[in-house]
Formats: structure tokens, C-alpha cells, sequence
């Protein structure tokens, strides 16, 4: 990245690398958190001398613990499971829990680093941490997910609790893993606690717009930055990448606006369709039969299936990365911007690698990062915690509105930042500082601990 840290930040940074060895992902998103914040011990010495950067880049508590499970056929697995609680100063522990093989303590550190900014920008009283393992749910029967997710939270629940900390989904993890987890808790402590979960059934104290919420967020949050400049979505060529939970409520909710999605992915490649996604299509094969996304051309003739093709070389005004982290890299950035792309708002947590970043921001398109994009995930899993707190259950419609009213309040607060600071139009310095602002400000508060 070009942007030095400066002589108060480079030591601190160090400090964690040193610390923290071969843990990449959460260096890289560290650094990103880093860069923006020089100003702010500018303006607000008793950061500084209250080392509130070193210390929000210390977890609270980090839990590894083994994962036993048996497979169909008989034999024993072990997993390992994860859970980072790392940052309490506004609420309990908030975050998601992520299967895949990719899993490793670098990964969980840096997913529950951006969470604790993410959740604080969406305003709502919840801390920071993520959660996962190295478990691989691609080719698992359900009953093999159910031992797995039994065992996982035969260790996970005595370290969680409405008022302690509230893991949710994430990549592999959807409504099916957290029923089998909540029945594995409720089982264990002998309770209903609707809100030690969130992301649950609707019949079972979930909450209508949770499972669209990070993608209508996302394009929420891509529509105001649109507005500020005096644009929306009407008739845009959209891209999104993945073709998950995330991916699918994206598409859904540019199509409503007014755009049209021309292309999706998968781990194994990339589709393009030219007259628009079918989305009850892509519904049923993700979302109902689990299949790969190439299929979708048996259905309809006129789509294009690249494998391991590269979905950012599709000329598009609006890119929504959906799937993974660093999946859109310098070269990436500077092809959709030669293509005429106009705006890039992140669906995934940290799917732009710096340097993909340092090409949007130099090209001044409007680039939405991650944790203020993504928060309406969060922020709905928060409002499933008031709900549940209410033992109540709050509409469709209610819900959508106060999602939408969180995205705009999120983007006012990252665009008035980022102008106080003298960097307007820059969304990745207003929800840095912005995010930073409230967890240390809390911190203080709180004295030493
Ligand atoms: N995994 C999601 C995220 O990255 C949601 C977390 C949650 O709902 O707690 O924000």
C-alpha cells in the first residue's frame, strides 16, 4: 500500500505483526483499520495515552477447542473450532460463525477485527467477534452437519449467552446449521434463550428480513452513495460476485430498484447472462437443491458458463464483490474501472485486496467497504435480538423499513466523517474512524480493563 502508517502508528502496527506471526488476513486488516486513523490521536490525545488502538488489537478472549464428530460410514473426524470474543466496550460479543476448510485462527481474527468496527457503525449495542472451523460442509449429509454442529456447541455454550455473546451465520453457515446448534444449547442449559442465536428459523424466534438482510443492506448503502451524487440504480449493469445467501438478496434487491444483474459465481466459475439473471432459478439450485451454479445453462441457452472464469472482466456501472475475502485484486479494480464501473459496494467482508482498494479511491468512484456495507446483516441479527427480548415478532415490511433507515444512517455517518477529516467522498477513512470513534470513546469509559 502506498499510504505510510506514520511514526505513532508504524511501531503500533509492528507491535501486532510481532505479535501475531503468519497471521495474514488479520495484519491485512488491521493495516486497513490503521492507515485511517493518524488523524484521530491528532484530534483526540487521550487515545493515545490511554492506548486504545494497542488495545483494541488485542482480543478479550480467543477460545480453540477440539471438534470431535463421527461421518456417516463410521469413522471419527476431528475439527477444529474457534471462537474470537474481541471486543465487549458496546454490547456482548456479536458475530458470525464460519465453516470452511479455510479456516484458521488469521481468518476468525481478522473477520471479528472489522466486526467490532462494522457493529458499531450500525449504532445498535453489540461488541465484536466471529467464530468458526476448519470444517468442510460441501458433500456432508444433514445428519453429518447435525454431529458436527451437536459437538461444536457441546464445547461453544458455556461461553455464550444472550448477555455474553451471540453467534450468528456466516460462509456455511445458514438457518439448518444454527437449528441443530440452538436444539444443542437449549438441550445443554435446559433453556429458551431465543437471543444466545440469531439468523433462526422463522418459527422458532427468527426474524423476517434477516435472511435477506445483508445483500437489500448492501445495495441500500450502494443506492445513498449513488444519490450523493445525484444517481441511482435505474437501468445500471450490475455484477455480483458469489451466488450465497449474500449474492442472491443482492441480486433480488437491484433488480426492485431498477438494475439488472448480468452475472453471478461460484468456487467453480461464472455465469453471464446478458438479458438479466434468473433468480427463482438461482434460488432453487443454491438455496433448495445445492448445486453448482454452472447448471443454470441447462436452463437457459443464452447464458455463458466460464469455468474459473473471472467475473470483474464483465463490463458493469455497479460491482458488488459477494463471495470471499481478497477476491478482487489491483488488476481486477483497474479493469472495472476502464470499463466504465462507477460504483463497488462490498457484500463480503474485506473481498478487495489494498491494492483493488488504492485503484478505486485514486479513481474517486464511489467505493463502499465491507463493514459499512455489509453491516445490515448485523444490524438485523440485532434487531432479532430485540424482537426476541420482546418475545414479540416484528413484520416484513416494519422490519425492511428499519434496515433501510440503519443503511442510510450508516452511509450519513461514513460521508459526514469522512468529510470532517478532509477526505470527502472517501467511504474507507469515514467508517474507520467513524466505527473507531464510539468503540474507543466506550473503552475509556470503561478505565483500564
Ligand atoms: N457474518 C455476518 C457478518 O459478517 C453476520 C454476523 C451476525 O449476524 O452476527 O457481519
Amino acid at each position: 500500500m502506498g499510504n505510510g502508517l506514520g511514526k505513532v502508528i508504524q511501531p503500533i502496527y509492528d507491535e501486532v505483526i510481532a505479535r501475531n506471526p503468519a497471521e495474514k488476513e488479520f495484519h491485512q486488516a488491521v493495516r486497513e483499520v490503521l492507515e485511517s486513523l493518524g488523524p484521530v490521536l491528532a484530534k483526540h490525545p487521550e487515545f493515545g495515552e490511554h492506548k486504545i488502538i494497542q488495545r483494541i488489537c488485542e482480543p478479550e478472549r480467543q477460545i480453540i477447542f477440539r471438534i470431535p464428530w463421527t461421518t456417516d460410514k463410521g469413522e471419527d473426524m476431528i475439527n477444529r473450532g474457534f471462537r474470537v470474543q474481541f471486543n465487549s466496550a458496546l454490547g456482548p460479543y456479536k458475530g458470525g460463525l464460519r465453516f470452511h476448510p479455510t479456516v484458521y485462527l488469521g481468518i476468525i481474527k481478522f473477520l471479528g477485527f472489522e466486526q467490532i468496527f462494522k457493529n458499531a457503525l450500525t449504532g445498535m449495542p453489540i461488541g465484536g467477534a466471529k467464530g468458526g472451523s476448519d470444517f468442510d460442509p460441501k458433500g456432508k449429509s444433514d445428519s453429518e452437519i447435525m454431529r458436527f454442529c451437536q459437538s461444536l456447541m457441546t464445547e461453544l455454550h458455556r461461553h455464550i449467552g444472550e448477555h455474553t455473546d451471540v453467534p450468528a451465520g456466516d460462509i456455511g453457515v445458514s438457518a439448518r446449521e444454527i437449528g441443530f446448534m440452538y436444539g444443542q444449547y437449549k438441550r445443554l442449559s435446559n433453556k429458551w434463550e431465543a437471543g444466545v442465536l440469531t439468523g433462526k428459523g422463522l418459527a422458532w424466534g427468527g426474524s423476517l428480513v434477516r435472511k435477506e438482510a445483508t445483500g437489500y443492506g448492501a445495495v441500500f448503502f450502494v443506492h445513498e452513495m449513488l444519490k450523493a451524487r445525484g444517481d441511482d440504480f435505474e437501468g445500471k449493469i450490475c455484477t455480483v460476485s458469489g451466488s450465497g445467501n449474500v449474492a442472491i438478496y443482492t441480486i433480488e434487491k437491484i433488480h426492485q430498484l431498477g438494475g439488472k444483474c448480468v452475472a453471478c459465481s461460484d468456487s467453480g466459475g461464472v455465469i453471464y447472462h446478458e438479458k438479466g439473471l434468473d433468480l427463482d432459478l438461482i434460488k432453487q439450485l443454491k438455496e433448495v437443491d445445492r448445486r453448482r451454479i454452472s447448471e443454470y445453462t441447462k436452463h437457459h441457452k443464452d447464458a455463458v458458463y466460464k469455468e474459473k472464469g473471472n467475473i470483474w472482466e464483465i463490463p458493469c456501472h455497479v460491482a458488488m464483490p459477494s463471495a470471499t475475502e481478497n477476491e478482487l485484486d489491483g488488476k481486477d479494480a483497474a479493469m472495472l474501472v476502464k470499463n466504465g464501473c462507477i460504483a463497488v459496494g462490498e457484500g463480503a467482508n474485506m473481498p478487495t485486496t489494498p491494492e483493488g482498494v488504492e485503484v478505486f479511491l485514486k479513481a474517486k468512484i464511489a467505493y463502499g467497504p465491507g463493514k459499512a456495507a455489509n453491516a445490515g446483516g448485523v444490524a438485523t441479527s440485532a434487531l432479532e435480538m430485540q424482537q426476541n427480548a420482546m418475545r414479540d415478532a416484528w413484520s416484513f415490511e416494519e422490519t425492511e423499513v428499519k434496515l433501510h433507515k440503519i443503511m442510510k444512517n450508516i452511509h450519513q455517518l461514513c460521508y459526514e466523517t469522512a468529510e470532517e477529516y478532509g477526505e470527502p467522498g472517501n467511504y474507507v477513512v469515514g467508517a474507520n474512524i467513524a466505527g473507531f470513534v464510539k468503540v474507543a470513546r466506550a473503552m475509556l469509559a470503561h478505565g483500564v480493563i
